[in-house]
């Protein structure tokens, strides 16, 4: 049979160019999971996917009950689960104040950390019900939450800090809206997120892995300078980004070159291994890289862990 694969933010950037390429390949359908029902399905059809290897499906991860209604929906579907990516993000670098989740939760680390934890915990136990042969979750991350590489350097640097705003439900009424309690810094809390992401990744790791067979990864897939993702920053910096990583950093890769990475982590059977954070190198060949200090801080992992159950309601 063919695989089952859902894809969180399909309706863009490196989720739509993944969608298509497992899409292409006949061996995968795709569930697009997306806020925006007429994007997405405008989304695959000028990406010329046809229509029996994809659906549609409702998720707004800035809400828990949307979440938890996605988990039902897909269920009501019958299919199986055989492997999740958790890709949509959304990015504030030029925001003055916070916006914030259903919830109230911080917007950044509501969606992209809370959201898609509350998601992945909860289809868990679909993807342990799957008979497919590798069965994996995935989650992306960023170069941009390691602070052990020059990209990752450049500041505000990410930084949970004692988690203390975290601890408070980042809600800025008797919390900060940023985990380490500081001031609100939109680029910061999005790179916050990413070292959620990173983190909560090597949690299912440490937690499920031997006991569920499922593989846990993590990526970089590459600076694409070109997606939705800066959509909000100042145009001078949306016009001149993209040369800058194609022709200074040289870390740029187009949506289609980083769709089809992601594609190769989602199906490839040489890169089964679990715990793992992929990155490739110039030839486009992939490795697995080394997180920073606090992207792979263990005791953080957990911390970031119980936090999130008690926010998401699963404590
Ligand atoms: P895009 O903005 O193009 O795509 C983000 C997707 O997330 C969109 O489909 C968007 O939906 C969706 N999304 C945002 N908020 C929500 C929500 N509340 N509920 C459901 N979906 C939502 O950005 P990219 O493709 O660049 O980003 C994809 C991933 O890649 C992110 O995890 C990002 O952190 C990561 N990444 C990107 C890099 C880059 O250089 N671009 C580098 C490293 C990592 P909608 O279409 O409705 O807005």
């Amino acid at each position: 049979r063919k695989g089952c694969v859902v894809i969180t933010g399909a309706s863009s950037g490196l989720g739509l160019a993944t969608a298509k390429a497992l899409a292409e390949t006949g061996k995968w359908h795709v569930i697009m999971a997306c806020r925006d029902f007429l994007k997405a399905e405008r989304a695959a059809k000028s990406a010329g996917m046809s229509k029996e290897n994809y659906t549609i499906m409702h998720l707004d991860l800035s809400s828990l009950d949307s979440v938890r209604q996605f988990v039902d929906s897909f269920r009501q579907s019958g299919r199986p689960l055989d492997v999740l990516v958790n890709n949509a993000a959304v990015y504030q670098p030029t925001a003055r104040q916070p916006a914030f989740t259903a919830e109230g939760f911080e917007l950044s680390v509501g969606t992209n950390h809370l959201g898609h934890f509350l998601l992945s915990r909860l289809l868990l136990d679909d993807l342990n019900k799957s008979d497919y042969p590798s069965k994996r979750l995935i989650i992306v991350g960023s170069i941009t939450g390691n602070t052990n590489t020059l990209a990752g350097n450049v500041p505000p640097k990410a930084n949970l800090g004692d988690l203390r705003g975290f601890a408070g439900g980042l809600n800025g009424l008797n919390s900060s809206t940023m985990i380490d309690g500081g001031n609100f810094d939109g680029a910061k809390a999005y790179k916050d997120s990413k070292i959620c992401n990173m983190l909560t990744m090597q949690e299912f790791h440490r937690r499920y892995h031997e006991e569920t067979g499922i593989t846990f990864a993590s990526l970089y897939p590459g600076c694409i300078a070109t997606t939705g993702l800066f959509r909000e920053h100042i145009p001078l910096f949306r016009a001149l980004f993209p040369p800058f990583q194609k022709y200074i950093t040289k870390g740029f890769v187009s949506e289609e070159e980083s769709g089809k990475r992601l594609a190769q982590v989602v199906s490839d059977p040489s890169l089964t291994k679990s715990g793992v954070y992929w990155s490739w190198n110039k030839d486009s060949a992939s490795f697995e890289n080394q997180l920073s200090k606090e992207a792979s801080n263990v005791d953080k992992a957990r911390k970031v862990w119980e936090i999130s159950e008690k926010l998401v309601g699963l404590a």
